[in-house]
């Protein structure tokens, strides 16, 4: 970042804290992604935006085949009830919550980041609490791993009936505290292992997303 210009194009920039510049995650994304290790990026069309539709492009060739991997793999960012064991290290993130309303359709923000992740049109009369829970916790974890974290704690989870009579809807809602646990050692080599796929194939939908 000498003379203050862009690693990567050479465009001028007012600095490492300015608004010219991509945050940090996005830099270490495009670097793993281009087997680069350039410091910085800039925003400037011709720069990190073009670089990102570059890889995006690339990425959707396989996103049906990512998407379907992260539905199998997704359940394996912990959400526990309880706060974290004791003998972890990591940082609180934020909250996060999901809400599922059964009989009108599930509009979570994890629909609306991956548009047919579940499918589409799925005829949501037909599921289940059961479905609904997996639904909300499936979003928790979705959001988590989005804001950099790999695990969901504290997490309570409400059932709601909303409507009367035959219009009857259910509704399930979840919150917790999403964490970054900083020790990956607390989880075994395998679990670890899977987590780095689900962080890997969300930041590489999220890629996607961004560009459609
Ligand atoms: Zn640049």
């Amino acid at each position: 970042m000498s003379n203050n210009k862009c690693p990567n194009c050479g465009e001028s920039v007012k600095g490492f804290l300015s608004n010219d510049l991509i945050q940090q995650s996005k830099v270490d994304f495009i670097n793993k992604h281009l087997n680069q290790n350039k410091e910085a990026y800039c925003t400037h069309f011709s720069c990190s935006v073009a670089i990102f539709s570059k890889i995006a492009e690339e990425y959707r060739k396989q996103k049906k085949e990512m998407e379907d991997r992260l539905k199998q793999i997704i359940h394996f960012i912990p959400v526990i009830t309880s706060p974290a064991p004791v003998k972890w290290d990591y940082n609180i993130i934020d909250m996060v919550t999901a809400q599922t309303t059964s009989g009108t359709g599930f509009i979570t923000e994890l629909s609306r980041s991956f548009n047919d992740f579940f499918g589409q049109g799925s005829n949501s009369t037909n599921l289940k609490v059961e479905n609904a829970t997996t639904l909300c916790k499936a979003d928790l974890r979705i959001q988590c791993v989005k804001m950099g974290g790999n695990a969901v704690i504290s997490t309570d989870i409400d059932f709601n009936e909303i409507g009367a009579g035959s219009t009857n809807m259910l509704m399930v809602c979840m919150a917790g505290t999403a964490i970054k646990v900083t020790d990956m050692t607390n989880f075994s080599e395998g679990r670890r292992e899977i987590i780095n796929e689900v962080i890997e194939l969300t930041e590489k939908l999220e890629a996607i997303n961004k560009e459609q």
